[in-house]
């Protein structure tokens, strides 16, 4: 079984990573989708955010990292995937996921979407929240790994030069 998870991962933090590692522990693989936003301004360029995935996930064995633009179910068609995985962290996240779960499989009947619930202690783990502490230079290693600490600090003390 194939699965991919899409996201903007603006950065991934422990919150994704948990998914990431549960969901592949179920399927033969994981493509982990990243978006490249139009709409959005994201924070990371789409390959900086593959390549911080993939550093984070080095010592998975069936994990892919790969951008995408469009639609979920247009990106698990292509890639040969049966399943969407998406993570829901509270009742605030349902709605959403599924009305597009509902509008997947209207469109795309052959893909399923898979939710795992957060683990209880990256429940509270959102990336805008994240980057607001980095922001201010509060320390966000419980909530990234180490290669995305570094990245954003580096991020932040590039927008905070440019400012001056
Ligand atoms: P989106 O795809 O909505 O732009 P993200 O890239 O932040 O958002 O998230 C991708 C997926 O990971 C979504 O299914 C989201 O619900 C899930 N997710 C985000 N943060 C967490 C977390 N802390 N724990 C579990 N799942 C999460």
């Amino acid at each position: 079984m194939i699965a991919v998870y899409p996201g903007s991962f603006d950065p991934v933090t422990f919150g994704h990573l948990d998914i990431i590692r549960r969901s592949s522990a179920v399927v033969d693989e994981l493509i982990v989708g990243v978006l490249r936003n139009r709409e959005k301004t994201p924070l990371f360029s789409a390959e900086e955010r593959v390549n911080m995935i993939v550093d984070a996930t080095r010592d998975i064995g069936n994990v892919k990292v790969t951008v995408f633009s469009g639609l979920s179910v247009d990106f698990a068609r292509a890639s040969g995937a049966q399943v969407i995985v998406r993570g829901l962290r509270a009742i605030t996240d349902f709605e959403y996921e599924l009305q597009m779960a509902q509008t997947n499989r209207i469109m795309e009947p052959s893909v399923d979407t898979m939710f795992l619930t957060t683990s209880l202690e990256y429940a509270y783990l959102s990336s805008t929240t994240v980057k607001e502490v980095a922001a201010y230079e509060g320390d966000i290693s419980r909530f990234v790994p180490e290669n995305v600490a570094d990245a954003l600090h580096r991020r932040v003390a590039e927008i905070k030069a440019g400012e001056k």
